[in-house]
């Protein structure tokens, strides 16, 4: 018997000289594979649901990974942590796919927004009614496969294991890890793992054999203050060292000696036993210098609609890394940004106006301060915190055992068996909020 999706594709492969869809997903990531369901659920609570195929969505990726880009198969914390395997973070995308959701297994080459169209790398030409670009973001470093350079990274599936196993062998030295200046996805990632290393360390006797630095591109610990300044008092508190504007330029492997570039220019060298690297990273080629992107290279949408900003693109929408929202780049966020984009698109098909749907910039942060201990920062546009459990437990810098486990347990669960399918919504959690 023919399932859904074989006879959407029937469907598709008999009229394909038009290649046209009625929402055009590119990127099945986070984002994407969301945005996906929750497009199709809004129209089918509408009343009026769309056909198997009119939600298509365009990735080559054989593999998706949760917390992790397809650019750099970037990694996980819990990896890094030696918390969980590495293989629960890696599912064929094809998998992923409900029979109401077109996958269409390539990457998209170029965009011509003035023809609501797409080619693909294949040579193909799709045009849309409605386009969602959640393409992601690109991390460019590549690390030494080498097992014996001490350098390695959770942001790259290849090296997110090394990471545990190069910061359980170290006995003593010196334990660097670092955070580039710029934009970067998930910004808490590089001192979680530092925080974890720490927490091993001491916990086995080794702490005072071992100097831990954190050798940051940034000016403070964390955006929002708050949590920076109950981070940086952490620090101090735990004897961690740490240069805050100092961007790590260039790594000797072989001298085991890192180069960071200082505010004004000038260099300075450190000695490592261990390296632990957070690549730079920024917007992929493929959008970079596009009609539909910044003059940074990120897609140009309206920060509280996530429509488009020029009128004659209205019919496009972006979320998640790459699109230019100016908040943190995490899949906290796309939770939070998915229902609004939903609402905002189907209204733009309905009526030819935006909704009321408003998004304000949420995210958050789950930071692993240590084995049992979680800071969970949340916050809106502005880096004000907007805190979903202060109500009930309290000023969320005091970390807590609860929050490690939604960290460590309750994110994974709720990503692969709520996120994913369209029905998990940020803050309000497994209830879609009403926009009034
Ligand atoms: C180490 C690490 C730790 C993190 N920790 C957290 C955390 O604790 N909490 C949190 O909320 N977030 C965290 N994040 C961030 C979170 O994973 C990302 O923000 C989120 O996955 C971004 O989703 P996305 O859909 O924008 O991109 P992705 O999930 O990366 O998906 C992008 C998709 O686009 C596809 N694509 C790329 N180019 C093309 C093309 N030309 N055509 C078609 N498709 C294309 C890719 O194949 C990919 O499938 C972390 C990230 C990292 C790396």
């Amino acid at each position: 018997m023919r399932t859904r999706q074989s006879l959407a594709l029937a469907r598709y492969a008999s009229t394909n000289t038009m290649e046209k869809f009625r929402v055009l997903v590119i990127g099945g990531g986070s984002g994407g594979l969301t945005v996906a369901n929750q497009i199709y659920n809004r129209f089918k609570a509408a009343g009026r649901p769309l056909n198997p195929g009119d939600v298509v969505v365009l990735d080559a990726a054989n593999y998706h990974y949760y917390q992790v880009s397809r650019t750099n198969n970037s990694l996980m914390t819990l990896v890094g942590a030696g918390l969980r395997p590495k293989t629960d973070f890696k599912r064929p995308l094809a998998s992923l796919f409900p029979p109401h959701i077109m996958h269409i297994a390539e990457n998209v080459k170029s965009f011509y927004p003035e023809t609501s169209s797409v080619t693909t790398t294949s040579g193909r030409t799709i045009s849309y009614d409605s386009l969602v670009v959640a393409a992601a973001s690109l991390a460019c470093r590549r690390l030494s496969p080498d097992p014996s350079s001490g350098v390695s990274s959770i942001y790259s599936y290849d090296t997110c294991d090394k990471v545990w196993h190069d910061v359980d062998a170290l006995r003593s030295g010196n334990a660097i890890f670092t955070q580039p200046a710029g934009i970067i996805k998930c910004p808490g990632a590089p001192q979680k793992i530092m925080w974890m290393a720490w927490d091993n360390y001491h916990k086995s006797g080794r702490g005072n054999n071992i100097n831990i630095e954190f050798m940051n591109g940034m000016p403070t610990m964390f955006s929002v203050k708050k949590y920076s300044d109950a981070l940086n008092a952490l620090r101090i508190e735990r004897g961690i060292g740490a240069e805050f504007q100092h961007n790590l330029v260039s790594i000797d492997a072989a001298n085991k000696k890192a180069t960071f570039k200082k505010a004004d220019g000038s260099t300075v060298d450190r000695d490592f036993t261990l390296l632990h690297v957070t690549p730079p990273m920024g917007p992929l080629d493929f959008i970079k210098g596009t009609s539909i992107a910044d003059p940074t290279g990120w897609v140009e949408v309206d920060q509280a609609t996530l429509r488009h900003v020029k009128p004659e693109f209205g019919n496009i929408f972006a979320l998640g890394d790459c699109s230019s929202l100016p908040t943190s780049k995490t899949a906290a966020a796309i939770t939070s940004q998915a229902p609004v984009l939903t609402e905002n698109l189907f209204s733009v098909m309905d009526t030819g106006k935006v909704s009321s749907a408003k998004y304000d910039g949420y995210t958050s942060c789950p930071l692993f301060t240590g084995y049992g201990e979680l800071m969970l920062a949340e916050f809106k546009y502005g880096f004000e915190p907007k805190e979903s459990f202060a109500n009930y437990l309290g000023d969320q810098t005091k970390r807590k055992r609860l929050f490690y486990h939604f960290g460590k347990d309750l994110f994974p669960w709720a990503y692969w068996n709520r996120m994913l399918h369209g029905k998990w919504f940020g803050p309000s959690g497994p209830f879609r909020p009403k926009f009034v």
